[in-house]
């Protein structure tokens, strides 16, 4: 990091009156600007920062440099599938046939990009083995707000309206009981195992006709297989209710297992995970929902359909939810997505969800003599250690986590789940190769190391990272996100 720049903002890098770039001639005449009305005029200087361009240049690249994504190296976040998503399918994506297009064109003008539509759904019924998909919603958790929306309507459209109680087990994402919440249904929870699965003894006392789905997530938030899906389905169909899964673990049983097989009832995926769409920043996202056959009808307007004559249409189907996105969804995310799936094609899609379970078993278990292993099973694409295995000398999952930084790797996802104190997930994706699955495993170890014979010098780690340890607290509760109230702030 060059020193001129370092924790600059651009503001503080210019001179008055140094330029980087000039306009051309107003053409509007002196008259013209006069003629315009007093409101639309500027009343202050805009206040921007006077710089020559090389420094533009530099301060953006040094800035770019300051950060850690999928692109500058390992990357084993759990719980997200922070995946490397081929660089062709943004080219694609950003083809201007695809951006160009506007969502109120007419649909004669647009039968390309509905095509595209229309197959990514087939495409994921065939992938999840679910009858039809819409692909509206922007993430996972709109997915599950839209799925459960599905499921309400089909109850009430049978004049069941006592269904107002969702099933989630205590390993859930926080998202599940947030969505049944906003749907305006009921949240229970039932127990898991010791060896991380739903706690089927739990499940029955809690089933009757008042439930309107279990949500379950497979392999669960722990990255263990819920074996025992056919006997939690045959439960929950038996006592009228529906099976929800949720798809952001999809990754580990893509090309492998089917949720639809399984016996749930709807789904969602989520494209940014699992089918090449970096999620880094917040978005934009897509999670499409699935049903089987008998649902699609409670599925969201509108709905990308195929006529008999071979063109595509959009349908408004008046049984339908109404829309829960504007237009037809996140339409850059599904072409990545179907770019994606095409590039790989049936033969190598399968191929998915082994490598990312053989990469997380790697890891974990050449590790756990020296971390916790709560749970000591075959996992699949990820797994959590309860910390440091030697927790006598005080070091903490945080600086373990912080001290991955001083070697370059991204830290794992850290405190969840919430079912250990100590929880250190990691899920390393399919694609990662043996080399970096070493160095990361030679890391850890270094740091389990470390905190026997050095434990001071990891709890202030992070040393070579350009920001250490921010406080959590204060970032969250009063940050400063302008320059102005940065201004404001040291004036104080
Ligand atoms: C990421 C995730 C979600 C939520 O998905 P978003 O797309 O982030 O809204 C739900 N459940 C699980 C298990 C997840 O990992």
């Amino acid at each position: 990091m060059n020193n001129t720049f370092y924790g600059k903002l651009i503001f503080e890098l210019g001179e008055t009156g140094r330029v980087g770039y000039s306009l051309p001639k107003n053409e509007l005449s002196d008259y013209n600007i006069a003629s315009l009305p007093q409101r639309l005029k500027r009343k202050e200087k805009m206040g921007l920062p006077e710089v020559d361009e090389l420094t533009v240049v530099r301060h953006y690249t040094n800035m770019s440099n300051n950060n850690f994504g999928v692109d500058t190296g390992f990357y084993p976040l759990g719980s997200c599938t922070m995946k490397y998503n081929p660089k062709i399918n943004e080219e694609i994506s950003n083809m201007s046939s695809f951006t160009s297009l506007h969502p109120l064109q007419s649909v004669d003008t647009v039968q390309g990009a509905l095509e595209v539509y229309y197959n990514l759904q087939r495409s994921l019924s065939e992938i999840s083995g679910l009858n039809e998909f819409t692909l509206n919603p922007f993430a996972g958790a709109h997915g599950e707000l839209t799925g459960l929306m599905v499921i309400r309507s089909y109850h009430n459209s049978r004049g069941d309206y006592k269904r107002v109680n969702v099933i989630v087990p205590d390993s859930a994402h926080g998202t599940n009981p947030a969505s049944a919440a906003v749907c305006g249904l009921k949240v229970v929870q039932i127990k898991s195992l010791a060896d991380g699965t739903v706690d089927v003894e739990d499940l029955k006392a809690h089933l009757d006709d008042t439930v309107a789905a279990i949500m379950l997530t497979n392999p669960n938030t722990l990255g263990i297989f819920e074996h025992n899906i056919p006997e939690i389905a045959k439960l929950v169909h038996d006592c009228g209710g529906l099976l929800y899964y949720d798809g952001a673990n999809l990754n580990a049983l893509l090309g492998k297992c089917r949720p639809g097989d399984m016996g749930f009832d709807v789904m969602h995926i989520n494209l940014h995970k699992t089918f090449s769409t970096p999620h880094g920043g917040g978005g934009p996202g897509s999670g499409p929902v699935g049903v089987r056959a008998g649902l699609e009808k409670f599925l969201p307007n509108p709905h990308v359909k195929k006529a008999e004559d071979g063109t595509f249409y959009i349908d408004t189907d008046a049984e339908a939810l109404g829309s829960v996105s504007g237009f037809i969804g996140n339409f850059g995310v599904m072409i990545k997505a179907y770019s994606y799936i095409l590039t790989l094609g049936k033969e190598n899609l399968k191929y998915v969800g082994p490598f990312a379970t053989l990469n997380a078993n790697y890891i974990k278990d050449s590790l756990k003599d020296v971390y916790e292993l709560p749970i000591d099973v075959v996992c699949k694409h990820e797994f959590v250690f309860d910390g440091l295995k030697d927790k006598s000398q005080g070091v903490t999952t945080m600086n373990v986590a912080k001290r991955l930084l001083d070697y370059g790797f991204h830290a794992p996802t850290i405190y969840f789940p919430l079912l250990f104190h100590e929880s250190l997930m990691i899920e390393p994706a399919e694609n990662e190769s043996k080399t970096t699955l070493d160095e990361f495993i030679a890391v850890m170890r270094k740091i389990a190391k470390e905190a026997a014979e050095d434990p001071e010098m990891l709890k202030a780690a992070p040393h070579n990272t350009p920001v250490r340890r921010p406080d959590d607290t204060l970032a969250a509760t009063h940050p400063i996100v302008t320059y102005r109230e940065l201004l404001a702030d040291s004036a104080e």
